[in-house]
């Protein structure tokens, strides 16, 4: 039997009552394959003795001891029993609290097995939170510690909720390993077993809950996540063996353009890049199928059609072809919710400035010569109000409606803009998730395009097809994630790359500035300044919430605001320039004005949080001032960088940090200095942030593979994949 086929209810073991299983209902574990593919999270480790003069705070020890003597403390109800142990070479107290009956089951010259958590206490080696077990009554500790540990033990350490305790938990598993694990079938083909060393399924199973040590435990782990990603790939290889073929055409030429996408190409005042006419050209193909594959079934037909055009813009033109199998889908459930009747599901990704929303513009334009409608989500009002701004400057030739969906709009503007877009007057539709509510009905909706989609997680799909006539989806992403990440965080995705930079862009400078030159900044930003230029000023917090702690004697300890920045700025440093302070508790109009004014150079220096860190786009721009920048987090760090490098102009970006660089903050600021290609920055936020961490992965829920990380087990993915090739 395979283990998820285990559907007995955890009630159904000896010791489960319904009060327990309620509580493990809430960990979502409801069935004995529930519960045994409820992984340790950790384990303990109670096969090795140390030193108790080896503790480190924080971490348990395990140590064989003799009982010296026992000490009473307090009074009444409060007598406290303490128990002092020998190792034969340190002494630690055992404080008992509420288990005066220790005085009994630890008499003194016992030799006991303690494993515990201790710290420093009045100049004493302390625990509070021991675990004991006797050995012998009495005896000589040395024999004892020589001989084999009779309480050598691994225990699972489980996820918990409030009402259940480890014991319960532990306990359970046992049972149903009990009377399971011996049923349990392999799932791998045998000869995978061998060729990769794994172990049967029951063993690692059982390993797993109730290995005795832990490289067996290793073993054990490494054969379940192998088992993971065999899955995984197999799942990813059998649907891109099962896809339409596109022919790929992985040329530097445009081809087929539409006739607004040629009105489009002849008004830009420079030329595409290769990699936006390669995606340009792809995504073309892509829609046609989707229109002609329309054409051909109906709707139910649809539903069921599984005909994803795979392809990869990336890198160069040529590398379009490899990696066809980027569609990915994580197994089970996950693959259910996001199974995808669109033909065109692609993210496009590339560097901030990289030219990604032009080439969204061109996706629409296609799609609006074949009658259809297209909306373009923006992550905040700030950002869609650009976009729509935006798109009818670069539209304006183009012959196309725009409309830019704002919650702000009066009940009579919105009515009129509501009707336009039901009787397909409005071809582009501009605005937040609101462009999606119940209440804004399409004529003929087709292309959704999603602008920094991590920002929204992963957009409800459901609503995306629920509003379409022809579902087609384009998300657009300025963080950019290394391949194997981007294949698990947007399954069903096809992803394409934006390499290659605009033409004529210089490499943005980066200056890593210690605390105390910040004048030596100020005055370089100046003589850009005064060269017409324009700067951003950016802080990590908009005030300060409260006082810093007295004790703090350093000032530089102390976070700098955006607030008393901008007071600084304007009025001390930068009197002859106009200066503007924005945030987001700052009124969304007033932003709107302050960022229009910006970009008119009305204003030539903005104070700022992040919030200026997506989208913003003013190409005269060319300073970027983060100060204390250790405390952003380096994706952050790249975007904001992102705001300045958008035209022919040198670009400064100065980094100015605080006086506690931590560790981890001294290599984001290293990597950030060392370079600007946003795929190794990503790379490398991933490695300092570690798993599960990383933008939108958690919330996305679409990382449920169990024990196994694709990118972290890359080396296991890659071995799953081959053995999975070979079937
Ligand atoms: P992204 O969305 O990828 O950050 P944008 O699409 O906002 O980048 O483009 C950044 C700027 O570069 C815009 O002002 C845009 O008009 C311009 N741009 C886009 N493509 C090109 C190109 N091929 N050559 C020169 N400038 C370009
Ligand atoms: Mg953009």
């Amino acid at each position: 039997m395979k283990l998820k086929e285990l559907e007995n209810p955890i009630e159904t073991l000896p010791g489960v009552g319904p009060s327990t299983a309620s509580n493990f209902a809430k960990l979502n574990i409801f069935k004995i394959s529930d519960l045994l593919s409820c992984y340790p999270k950790n384990y303990e480790d109670r096969t090795k003795k140390l030193p108790l003069k080896e503790f480190s705070s924080g971490q348990k020890i395990h140590s064989i001891v003799q009982v010296i003597s026992h000490e009473w403390f307090g009074y009444g109800r409060m007598r406290t029993l303490k128990i002092i142990v020998t190792d034969g070479e340190s002494q630690a107290s055992l404080v008992c609290f509420n288990r005066p009956f220790m005085e009994k089951t630890l008499p003194v010259d016992s030799i006991v097995a303690v494993t515990a958590k201790y710290s420093f206490q009045y100049g004493q080696i302390q625990s509070s939170s021991f675990d004991a077990e006797r050995i012998a009554y009495g005896g000589t500790l040395q024999d004892f510690q020589k001989m084999a540990d009779p309480t050598a033990k691994v225990l699972p350490i489980y996820p918990l909720t409030s009402g259940l305790t480890q014991n319960q938990f532990r306990k359970a598993v046992s049972q149903a390993l009990k009377m399971y694990a011996k049923g349990i079938d392999d799932e791998l083909p045998q000869d995978t077993l061998q060729n990769q060393n794994l172990m049967h399924k029951k063993d690692a199973i059982f390993t797993i809950h109730q290995g005795q040590n832990l490289l067996q435990i290793e073993d054990a782990r490494r054969t379940i996540k192998f088992e993971e990603l065999y899955f995984f790939q197999e799942q990813i290889i059998k649907q891109s063996r099962e896809r339409n073929n596109v022919a790929i055409k992985p040329k530097n030429e445009l081809i087929d353009l539409s006739p607004r996408q040629k009105k489009l190409l002849s008004t830009l005042p420079f030329e595409l890049t290769p990699d936006q006419k390669a995606i340009i050209n792809t995504i073309n193909e892509e829609i046609e199928l989707s229109e002609k594959n329309a054409a051909i079934h109906d709707s139910i037909a649809f539903e069921t059609l599984q005909s994803q055009a795979i392809l990869h813009g990336s890198r160069v033109a040529t590398d379009t072809t490899v990696n066809k199998d980027a569609r990915s889908s994580a197994p089970g459930s996950v693959a259910s919710t996001t199974s995808t009747n669109f033909t065109l599901a692609r993210l496009v990704q590339g560097d901030v400035g990289s030219g990604k929303t032009l080439v969204a513009f061109f996706a629409a334009l296609r799609i609006i010569d074949w009658g259809g409608q297209v909306v373009l989500l923006a992550p905040t009002e700030l950002l869609a109000r650009q976009h729509a701004e935006n798109a009818s400057k670069i539209l304006s030739n183009c012959n196309v409606n725009v409309s830019f969906l704002t919650g702000n709009l009066n009940t009579k503007g919105r009515n009129n803009l509501l009707a336009s877009i039901k009787n397909g007057n409005t071809q582009l539709i501009i605005g937040t998730h609101a462009v999606f509510s119940r209440n804004v009905q399409y004529e003929n909706l087709q292309l959704a395009i999603i602008d920094e989609q991590h920002r929204f997680g992963v957009v409800q799909r459901n609503l995306i097809k629920e509003k379409c006539t022809i579902p087609n989806i384009l998300m657009m992403s300025a963080t950019p994630s290394p391949q194997t990440l981007a294949q698990v965080v947007f399954s069903n995705l096809d992803v394409s790359t934006i390499k290659s930079m605009p033409k004529g862009r210089l490499p943005i400078q980066t200056h890593l500035t210690k605390p105390g030159n910040e004048s030596i900044v100020y005055e370089t930003v100046r003589k850009e300044l005064n060269q017409g230029h324009q700067a951003y000023f950016v802080y990590p917090m908009i005030e300060n919430e409260e006082e810093e702690p007295a004790q703090d004697l350093f000032a530089s300890k102390k976070i700098k605001n955006a607030t008393e920045m901008f007071e600084f700025l304007s009025k001390d440093v930068y009197p002859q320039f106009k200066c503007a302070l924005i945030h987001s508790k700052i009124d969304e109009n007033e932003q709107n004005q302050i960022l229009d004014d910006f970009r008119m150079n009305k204003i030539q220096i903005i104070v700022a949080t992040t919030v200026v860190e997506v989208g913003v786009d003013v190409p005269n721009a060319t300073c970027m001032v983060i100060e204390q920048a250790e405390r952003f987090g380096l994706a952050a760090l790249h975007q904001l960088r992102g705001r300045v490098g958008r035209s022919n102009l040198q670009s400064h970006c100065f980094l100015i940090y605080g006086n506690n660089l931590t560790k981890i903050g001294k290599e984001r600021l290293k990597a950030m200095y060392e370079t600007t290609d946003g795929f190794k920055i990503a790379e490398l936020d991933l490695k300092l942030r570690g798993p599960g961490e990383v933008s939108g992965i958690q919330q996305s829920g679409y990382l449920s593979l169990g024990l196994s990380d694709p990118l972290y087990d890359k080396e296991l993915l890659e071995l799953a994949r081959s053995e999975v090739l070979a079937h």
